[in-house]
């Protein structure tokens, strides 16, 4: 069990920390405050949490083995974990972003594709258990790519959060398919607030790997290129903070060699090329790097490269430190963890609800 990390800056605070140690006992051997943050007039923060390739892990239950998963898997679980930073580093300073690879995985994301489908009319359970979550942004993975396109634009349609990708065109012309990127706003009590710009790029692979549902309707670019053109446009729109939200691994190898024009990882790559990025979120490799940082070759800068691992095991905490310099804020500090739910009993309500609907389908039992 990985602990949720203090925050930076944080102090202790005994009322609140005496209330959670009661709840979460097992969870949270150190609180930060929940006192409102930019005490000082000049200084800011923020927490980015994050999760990857959750590939339609909902409830924490193997369909092929009947069995619970071991290690422990899902969005319900890790929901525990996201309503907890929210509690300790207070909800309106935090952002809550999935790196990509959300429907397909399981027999789960299989029914709600080809049986009962959304196109016919079924709520996703991965875009329910989202919207409870209250995600942000969830960056478009190669493998939503998987049920074809209306699966895809259907589960986008129920997905409260937005669905971005920068590098995904409409076939023969320079149109995203989807949102490049948003720019989120976190108010500050009595000070200017932050924006924070989040970007979503994919792989390219899906050109190929889906080319039976993509040629002829959609193109996919590349992902340094797609960088370089949008961290400058978010800059100039009065981004504070740049995120990239990535689907693609932090190496810069590609499975299918020179196929195509563009790599198929490039986390690393951009985090060094591209000037303006201050943290990036990596994806589809499926590893667990809580914290790396890499150079910037044209500022000299540190960038900040995290990624959640896969299957709901894991949630990403990144802390982000600012300052405000001649009435710009400016980040100072960023540091990054992937933390594990702690083993509890609680389920939260959504997923009680979620449980009675999957059991419409299931013969089997739907597990803790
Ligand atoms: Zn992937």
């Amino acid at each position: 069990m990985d602990p949720i990390p203090r925050r930076l800056r944080s102090r202790p605070f005994a009322v609140v920390a005496l209330a959670f140690a009661v709840v979460f006992a097992s969870a949270v051997p150190t609180l930060a405050d929940a006192t409102p943050q930019a005490l000082e007039s000049n200084t800011g923060r923020l927490t980015l949490m994050s999760t990857t390739d959750v590939h339609a892990r909902v409830l924490n239950w193997d369909y092929l083995a009947d069995k619970p998963y071991a290690p422990a898997r899902g969005l319900g679980r890790i929901s525990t974990l996201v309503n907890q930073v929210r509690a300790e580093r207070g909800a309106d300073s935090t952002l809550l972003i999935d790196v990509g690879d959300s429907i397909q995985g399981t027999a789960l994301g299989s029914y709600y594709a080809n049986i009962d489908s959304v196109v016919d009319g079924a709520k996703h359970p991965v875009a329910t258990a989202m919207n409870y979550m209250r995600y942000d942004t969830m960056t478009v993975g190669n493998h939503e790519f998987n049920f074809g396109l209306p699966v895809l634009s259907e589960f986008q349609k129920q997905l409260d959060a937005t669905l971005l990708g920068a590098n995904v065109l409409q076939h023969g012309t320079s149109t995203p398919a989807f949102a490049p990127y948003v720019i989120k706003t976190i108010n500050l009590k009595g000070n200017k607030p932050i924006r924070v710009g989040i970007l979503g790029i994919t792989t390219p692979g899906s050109a190929l790997w889906d080319r039976t549902h993509v040629s002829g309707k959609l193109d996919f670019v590349g992902g340094l290129e797609t960088a370089r053109t949008y961290v400058p446009k978010m800059r100039a729109a009065g981004a504070d903070v740049i995120v990239a939200a990535l689907h693609t691994g932090l190496g810069s190898d590609s499975s299918y060699g020179d196929q195509l024009p563009y790599p198929e990882n490039f986390g690393t790559v951009v985090a060094e090329e591209v000037p303006g990025i201050d943290v990036v979120l990596a994806g589809h490799s499926h590893t667990n790097v809580p914290q790396r940082f890499v150079q910037n070759k044209q500022t000299g800068r540190q960038v900040l490269l995290s990624q959640a691992g896969s299957h709901g095991q894991v949630l990403g905490v990144i802390d982000v430190g600012l300052q405000k310099v001649e009435g710009q804020w400016q980040v100072t500090e960023t540091r990054g963890s992937t933390c594990r739910p702690a083993a509890s009993r609680t389920t939260p309500p959504w997923l009680r609800w979620f449980r009675r609907s999957t059991k419409r389908w299931s013969t089997t039992s739907t597990g803790p």
